[in-house]
């Protein structure tokens, strides 16, 4: 369905979880609490919800947390959600870490592409950064993927002062496995607003200083608000510039958080709660508000107005 902007809303980000295997400081540093089991959707009300997005179009669906492969199950609820009609793709974000156990089975049921977080290739700045040493089984999590036959996207946050120098070896290792590496400019969201995001301009600049100009690419590569580049190599590089560039016009998402809490912008925290209506089997009321906060995405978000964010909550705990 359209929004009052005339925007097309079909993809939703979904969140089954709050939990997560590592620590990344700007997301779920140590030290974050969980949410009570009783209070996150059970897959069937997943499904529900889902199949009531499916009614009023959402035909893409992204899995995402927390971390959504600590979730047991999660390949068959991928299966469940392909099932549904309506729903053209079902995908999934991973920090990569439980990936090369799961691939083949999401895969199998249906998994078409994933996104790995890899903020560094270097073993004790990863460690730094997630507060685990878990790189060499993200590594393996990425070509297990692309051995089970997922489209493989890379997304990387720079940090000023801790991985900003590094964006060279992360492309280098893109390019190396043929994956798309995407830098994603630090959102002032949770945590993330403790930390300096490195503007993916000078970031360009600098890409386009030591691999020669880079050509706007204009082909489709996902559905989110990456901006993609041609390198002189034949290479692709995207961009999430969250700070210094407005994606808002495209913007085709709601998100939906693993209480079963629909928000339509990242930067606010209005929306509303659809759980409340399911426990009490009233479909009807889960779809009206559903339908309201789609027909209702505020026309742009905040985040270089940082006085005017209303979100406060964790990002694992909205689902990145
Ligand atoms: N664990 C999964 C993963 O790693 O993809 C899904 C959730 S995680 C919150 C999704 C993405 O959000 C990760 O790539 C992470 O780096 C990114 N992220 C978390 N906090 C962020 C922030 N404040 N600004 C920008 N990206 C952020």
């Amino acid at each position: 369905m359209r929004d009052d902007y005339g925007r097309e809303i079909d993809y939703l980000r979904l969140s089954i979880t709050d939990r997560c295997n590592l620590r990344c400081q700007y997301c779920l540093p140590e030290g974050c609490d969980w949410l009570p089991m009783e209070r996150i959707l059970t897959y069937e009300e997943i499904e529900q919800i889902c199949t009531i997005g499916a009614g009023l179009g959402i035909r893409k669906v992204k899995l995402t947390g927390g971390e959504p492969l600590v979730r047991l199950g999660c390949a068959d609820l991928v299966k469940r959600l392909c099932a549904i009609e309506g729903i053209e793709q079902v995908t999934l974000t991973t920090n990569g870490v439980l990936l090369a156990e799961y691939a083949e089975a999401l895969r199998e049921n249906g998994l078409t592409a994933v996104n790995v977080s890899l903020d560094t290739l270097d073993r004790e700045k990863y460690t730094q950064i997630t507060g685990r040493d878990r790189l060499p089984s993200v590594l393996k999590g990425i070509r297990a993927a692309k051995e089970a036959g997922l489209t493989v996207k890379l997304n990387a946050v720079l940090q000023r002062g801790v991985n900003q120098g590094e964006w060279a070896e992360l492309l280098n290792f893109a390019l190396s496995e043929g994956v798309v590496l995407r830098f994603i400019e630090m959102m002032p969201i949770g945590h993330g607003a403790e930390f300096q995001t490195v503007s993916n301009q000078w970031l360009q600049e600098q890409i386009a200083q030591r691999y020669g100009i880079l050509t706007p690419d204009n082909m489709v590569h996902g559905n989110g608000p990456a901006v993609y580049y041609t390198m002189q190599n034949g290479g692709s590089v995207g961009f999430i510039s969250a700070i210094h560039g407005r994606f808002c016009a495209q913007c085709n998402r709601v998100r939906l958080t693993a209480t079963g809490f629909l928000k339509a912008c990242l930067c606010y925290e209005d929306g509303a709660d659809l759980r409340e209506p399911l426990r009490r089997d009233d479909l009807l009321t889960a779809e009206q508000r559903m339908k309201s906060v789609m027909r209702k995405k505020p026309e742009q978000h905040c985040f270089e107005r940082y006085q005017d964010i209303t979100e406060r909550h964790e990002m694992s705990k909205i689902g990145g």
